[in-house]
């Protein structure tokens, strides 16, 4: 039945009783009783009345009735006619008597098979209701209104003359305005169908009324005698037709069952599959209007994990309530006790009629409101309860305007269908429990996972910066953040500096001067050298005062107000990325304090979930041991380089000291004994040569320890060295160094030093060093060639480019200013210094590969001592060239001042 048609005025007695059915049946009961007319009223269960659904006559009882004289002339005949085919009847009857209610006969075949034109005088036809409008087809008559209505409330046959009936039934009759109707009848005999004993002792009392119709029988000739011996009889009569009628309602009801089984067994096979409450919804509401005439339908579920009521589908009066399904009305259980009373109660339904029972319509006025709208003068409602063995999983009420609109039938019907609703949505239920279950498992197993592999890639690697990166990586993959940082303290904690950053939007912390960050692919170095110069102000500010919480956020606030004191790439990194608000999470390993990683909030209302906090601080905790294993690791590592590095400058010592020890000792020996085995015998000159020999050789040692000394006693850079600075003429002081050379060979060495140049220094300090490059330079360059001393004036910025990074670390060489230096240098032309052996030959103890090979004395003490000497004094030393077969370039620099006022006089 499509949805259009609900509450629409429909009888449905004529789907259950063919009219050619009726028709026989009236036909032979009228020939039975000699009656001319005939009509059957049915009870129709959905208006609750009686309504006509067949009225015949013989054709020539039309014939005859203008003239009630000559009716008496067919009658007889009609009588006799009558006869005859009521030894068909008897057979028939025979038949009737015998067969089980349940059985099929088919009365009507037999109806048809007859021939037509057997007699004329048995020929019916329907009365019109346009001909004639006394009992027409279709008329319904409501509990003792008209004869019919009368009939049925007293459940008794009766006979009447067709004045009688006006008199009685029509008393409003007006003689005026005349009953249309081409012939009328003159007696008339009314005999209820029961229902039979048998069947009412079946049903026992299921059904309100145990009339099935009522028949009418009339006469048309005005003298014809009236019905009222026949009663007894037709009453008889009638009971047989009974059968027939229940028969017909038996096979009609299978049918409607076998229909019904089909619907179920389409939506059993439906229900399950459809996991989609929408879909179930709609399936519902199709399986329900194909069933009962509805008017008003609500269809409520009930949510047992959080209480609540949610009523998914409404129709109100035909019209469906939209969007329920995906959007429910939702109610507290407490706010509807009734509901919960009529569903806890039992399984059964409940069935009542609000508009005639105003008793139960009071009690359940809860269950006729709501979202589904008033129903509270409806004709019909039924709520069918929707449970699982004990558990209710939800209700379906349903009103119709008709009265008795839902039959036991039908009810079962709606009971199966709502039994399999209840199961597949409890499997629903379940399903979606198991994958919510399963959901959360695998996503805890996915976060496991990830905690682990987090846990793993932080504790595998034992480099402090890949292991940080590997944090940051994890953790951004753990919470599902574009961004994540991790600052450590400055060795000074002053300040937080980066030490790893995750931003895979490619949002690179660079300023090109547009105040916006440039995106901008770069390499990996690149990165992490950038990464590095994001500082955050520590000392003093409170993230220094939250290092022993637990995890807390930096608010917009705070976030602009470190960005204040940030240097500018830190600024960048706070103010551009567009951060909100920061997770910062301290680290700690035991009581030292390790760094914060910072956790920027996602853009959006998201939040991490104390779930995701409590993995995140697992997490940092692994990390944080893993961090100081690395640190360890790395320290180690680096002690360990540094004891291979000493080791092997000890074998280096070794070699050069033995070498250097062994060389004058040797002399000192050989001269010594030389003067013993010649006593005497050794003329002065003699004794005079070996003596200076032993003298020089001896000069040798002692300079050697002096170096040693020397050089043990400055120690390594950070320790103090006792300095008288002052004023210092650097052509003096370099004149001064020449005289010095101890070495007596013939070179030439040329002074470009303008003699206004002053530098601040420790005189002997300043000259010492000048000796030592001067030596090297006569030691190690080509016999004969010049050496050139040099010296300029310039500034400290000037001087920043000629120094090579890896000789000298400029760091800081700017930190008293670009003050003006005087820069000395010292080249000589040699074969020049390897470039590996560049930057050791100012370690103690080094001398360059090739001169180890050399009859050339050396410590590899000189460079090293002239390094600390001039760092001491605020400036350096280095190799700024040196090129094979050219030759090399020592230079160093140290602070310009101005010459003392009485010197210039
Ligand atoms: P020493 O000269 O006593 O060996 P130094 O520390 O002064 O020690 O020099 C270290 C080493 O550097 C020398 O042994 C030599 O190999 C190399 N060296 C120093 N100056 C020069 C130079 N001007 N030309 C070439 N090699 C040099």
């Amino acid at each position: 039945m499509p949805a259009s048609t609900w509450g629409g005025p429909e009888s449905n007695a004529d789907e259950i009783y063919p009219v050619d059915l009726l028709t026989y049946l009236l036909k032979e009961m009228m020939l039975q009783f000699d009656a001319q007319g005939a009509c059957i009223a049915l009870h129709d269960e959905r208006i609750g009345q009686m309504r006509i659904q067949a009225h015949i006559r013989f054709k020539n009882a039309l014939a005859h009735s203008p003239q009630p004289s000559q009716s008496s002339g067919p009658l007889p005949k009609l009588s006799s006619n009558a006869r005859r085919p009521t030894a068909k009847l008897e057979s028939d009857e025979q038949e009737l008597l015998q067969m089980s209610p349940t059985l099929h006969i088919p009365v009507v075949n037999s109806l048809r098979s007859r021939p037509p034109d057997e007699s004329s005088a048995d020929e019916v036809e329907d009365v019109d209701p346009q001909q004639n409008e006394l009992f027409a087809v279709g008329s319904a008559y409501p509990i003792d209104q008209d004869l019919i209505g009368y009939t049925w409330h007293k459940n008794e046959p009766y006979a009447m003359r067709h004045e009688d009936y006006l008199a009685i039934f029509r008393t409003n009759y007006n003689y005026l305005q005349p009953i249309k109707a081409d012939m009328l009848p003159s007696s008339y005999l009314v005999v209820p169908v029961r229902e039979s004993h048998l069947m009412e002792e079946i049903r026992s009392g299921r059904r309100r009324s145990t009339v099935l119709g009522v028949i009418l029988l009339y006469r048309v000739a005005p003298d014809a005698p009236g019905f009222q011996k026949e009663r007894a009889e037709a009453l008889n009569y009638v009971e047989r037709i009974a059968l027939y009628l229940q028969n017909e309602k038996q096979r009609y009801i299978r049918r409607r069952t076998n229909e019904y089984l089909r619907l179920l067994q389409s939506i059993s096979t439906a229900f399950p599959s459809s996991v989609q409450l929408s879909e179930l919804v709609e399936r519902i509401y199709q399986f329900v209007v194909r069933i009962v005439d509805v008017s008003s339908l609500l269809l409520t579920l009930y949510d047992r994990d959080l209480d609540r009521l949610y009523d998914v589908l409404a129709i109100h009066s035909g019209q469906r309530v939209e969007g329920l399904a995906e959007q429910p009305t939702v109610r507290l259980k407490s706010e509807r006790p009734v509901w919960n009373r009529i569903t806890h109660a039992g399984r059964q339904a409940l069935l009542f009629s609000p508009a005639q029972d105003h008793e139960k319509r009071l009690e359940y006025q809860e269950l006729l409101t709501g979202v589904w709208g008033n129903q509270q003068d409806t004709e019909s409602f039924l709520m069918l309860p929707m449970k699982m063995f004990n558990r209710v999983i939800g209700s379906l009420s349903l009103t119709s305007m008709r009265p008795n609109a839902f039959q036991p039938e039908e009810i079962q019907v709606l009971e199966t269908m709502i039994q399999i609703v209840t199961v597949s949505i409890e499997n629903a239920n379940l399903y979606e429990r198991d994958r919510s279950i399963l959901n959360e498992a695998r996503q805890r197993e996915a976060q496991l996972a990830a905690i682990n592999s987090a846990l793993q890639s932080v504790s595998s690697v034992l480099n402090v910066t890949a292991l940080l990166n590997n944090l940051v990586e994890s953790v951004a993959s753990v919470l599902k953040v574009e961004l994540c940082a991790f600052f450590e303290p400055s060795p000074t904690n002053a300040m937080l500096f980066a030490h790893a950053l995750y931003a895979p939007s490619s949002v690179q912390m660079v300023d090109d001067g547009s105040g916006l960050p440039v995106v901008t692919p770069q390499n990996k170095d690149e990165r992490d050298e950038i990464i590095g110069l994001i500082q955050l102000p520590f000392q003093g500010t409170f993230l220094e005062q939250k290092v022993d919480e637990g995890f807390f956020y930096l608010d917009v606030e705070q976030l602009k107000e470190l960005a204040l004191h940030s240097n500018e790439e830190g600024a960048i990194f706070l103010r551009e990325t567009g951060i909100e608000q920061m997770l910062m999470i301290p680290m700690s390993y035991q009581t030292q304090f390790m760094g914060f990683l910072a956790v920027p909030m996602p853009k959006g209302n998201r939040i991490f979930r104390p779930k995701d906090i409590g993995t995140l601080l697992a997490i940092c905790a692994q990390a944080a041991g893993a961090i100081r294993n690395a640190q360890l690791f790395e320290q180690r590592e680096a002690a360990y380089a540094e004891l291979e590095r000493m080791s092997k400058l000890k074998d280096e010592f070794l070699v050069t000291a033995s070498h250097e020890l062994r060389t004058p000792l040797t002399a000192i020996r050989g001269y010594s004994s030389q003067l013993q085995r010649q006593g005497s015998r050794a003329t002065p000159q003699q004794i005079m040569k070996f003596a200076t020999k032993i003298a020089v050789a001896t000069q040798q040692l002692t300079n050697l320890v002096g170096s040693m000394t020397e050089a043990a006693q400055i120690g390594p850079g950070d320790q103090k060295i006792d300095l008288q600075i002052e004023p210092v003429q650097v052509y003096a002081a370099t004149e001064i160094a020449v005289g010095m050379l101890t070495l007596n060979t013939e070179r030439t060495v040329t002074l470009d030093i303008p003699a206004t140049m002053w530098i601040n220094g420790d005189a002997p300090k300043i000259r010492q060093v000048l000796t030592n490059l001067l030596e090297n330079a006569i030691k190690y360059s080509y016999p004969e060639t010049p050496i050139w001393v040099s010296a300029s004036s310039l500034h400290l910025s000037e001087v920043e480019p000629l120094l090579t990074p890896d000789q000298v670390n400029p760091d800081s060489m700017l930190s008293q200013g670009d003050i003006p230096v005087v820069l000395v240098r010292v080249r000589d032309q040699s074969e020049g210094i390897s470039p590996e052996d560049q930057q050791k030959i100012f370690e103690k103890f080094v001398r360059a590969t090739r001169s180890l090979t050399t009859p050339i004395r050396g410590t590899g003490l000189g460079l090293y001592i002239c390094r600390r000497y001039v760092e001491a004094m605020g400036g350096k030393l280095w190799l700024e060239k040196s090129a094979a077969n050219e030759g090399s370039i020592f230079s160093f620099y140290l602070p310009q001042v101005t010459p003392p006022v009485d010197v210039a006089e």
